[in-house]
């Protein structure tokens, strides 16, 4: 079967809850994917930042199997000899004192509010049931009914209330607006992206995040980060709120944690916070299998162990750089952090994102635009300055090609 059967077939019994390019994959490797008639291309969207150490890399797939073949899963219900060194090895890498294993991102906010949630009713003294977590406009936390709740893209939550009570909405990249709602003593959390990532690559400003973390201490408020597309070395830096040397109170992993094998997350905190949850309140079947904690261990170990979070920052600079010399009125802006990056796209002769992201599929790179002007340009974090050359040639040639 070729591509548009295979389309044609997932249209037929498949939901139609995305809108995937017209593109049929069957092979990975490093930053390179290849479709069903073999045509290679630079995977510049990387599992929306899931595959940071690239396709199956070798490393990982290599403790995979070896695991695969000796135990999966022994659920919560039994110790595993895997998850208690996954546990203290990411403990020790990202200054935790315990985890809370998950699955995918939107589990780990949820856990990542229920903990603050807890936390506020027990070491706060907040109310029973009165508890607020802030969030930010604009924000991406995931699908589940209470993350949609507090959503401000009606894509997101229209059409799925009735929604969850106990959050307040600021904007985004405002810290005086979070010191205004933090006057509000049954505030237990602040859950903020270091870099909005859905919302199209919005970063910003240099000391926003360390003001908001500093707001939080004086509030006795949980500042909670989502790291789930912005870490893991995608921005340049381990975490982006390195940037800010902000140590968030609850960090919130995903995504590139299994290195895009399968869903693993994970919430990091203190024992006040973590220990606000006790046995049987909170849980999952498949949350540290013995399979997901070695595959995250060494998923973590290669990224730090093959040097991917400088690489993703010296690469970074040389995408904007390059990027931003290209005149075109397609381009309004090309902003980013490290391999997270985006150009916000100027509409013209009827000529959009989407068509552009086919153009350039043509040429062979892949990346998706993310609202309707905005193509955002996350590739693995392995790539080296030979293969970003020839990306961001392809990216002039199609710009060029544009009727101007
Ligand atoms: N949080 C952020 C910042 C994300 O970007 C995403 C996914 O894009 C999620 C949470 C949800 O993760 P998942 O799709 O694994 O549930």
């Amino acid at each position: 079967m070729k591509t548009n059967e295979i389309i044609d077939q997932e249209l037929q019994y498949g939901a139609h809850n995305y809108h995937p390019l017209p593109v049929v994959l069957e092979e990975g490797r490093g930053v390179y994917v290849w479709d069903v008639d073999g045509k290679r291309y630079y995977d510049c969207l990387a599992g929306y930042s899931a595959l940071n150490q690239g396709h199956c890399h070798p490393r990982i797939l290599e403790v995979l199997i070896k695991q695969a073949s000796q135990l999966t899963l022994t659920s919560r219900a039994f110790h595993s000899d895997t998850l208690a060194p996954y546990m203290e090895y990411m403990c020790t890498v990202f200054g935790y004192e315990k985890l809370l294993p998950m699955n995918t991102g939107a589990e780990a906010v949820e856990t990542a509010l229920k903990l603050a949630r807890k936390w506020g009713y027990k070491h706060k003294g907040v109310k029973e049931n009165e508890a607020i977590i802030v969030v930010c406009s604009e924000n991406f936390h995931g699908r589940t009914i209470s993350i949609i709740s507090f959503s401000s893209d009606p894509q997101s939550y229209k059409g799925f209330g009735p929604y969850t009570p106990g959050f307040v909405s600021i904007p985004y990249n405002d810290s005086e607006a979070l010191r205004e709602v933090l006057q509000d003593p049954r505030v237990v959390g602040f859950l903020v992206e270091p870099v909005q990532g859905e919302a199209g690559v919005i970063v910003p400003d240099t000391g926003y995040l360390s003001t908001c973390f500093d707001y939080c201490q004086e509030a006795n408020v949980l500042f909670i980060a989502d790291e789930i597309q912005s870490g893991m070395g995608r921005t340049g830096k381990l975490l982006a709120c390195d940037y800010d040397e902000v140590h968030p109170d609850i960090l919130i992993l995903g995504k590139a944690l299994s290195s895009g094998f399968f869903p693993i997350s994970a919430v990091l905190s203190s024992d006040e916070v973590i220990l606000s949850i006790n046995p049987g309140e909170h849980g999952s079947t498949f949350g540290g299998s013995p399979l997901s904690a070695r595959v995250a261990q060494k998923a973590v170990e290669v990224l730090l162990e093959e040097n991917m979070v400088q690489n993703a920052y010296l690469m970074g600079e040389m995408f904007r750089e390059e990027i931003r010399k290209i005149t075109s009125p397609y381009i309004k802006s090309v902003r980013g952090k490290g391999l997270m990056n985006a150009i916000e796209i100027n509409a013209h002769h009827n000529i959009d994102a989407w068509q552009i992201c086919l153009l350039l599929m043509e040429e062979g790179v892949l990346a998706k635009p993310t609202h309707e002007h905005t193509i955002r340009f996350t590739p693995p974090l392995i790539i080296d300055s030979e293969q970003m050359t020839e990306v961001i040639l392809i990216i002039q040639r199609v710009f060029g090609h544009l009727p101007v």
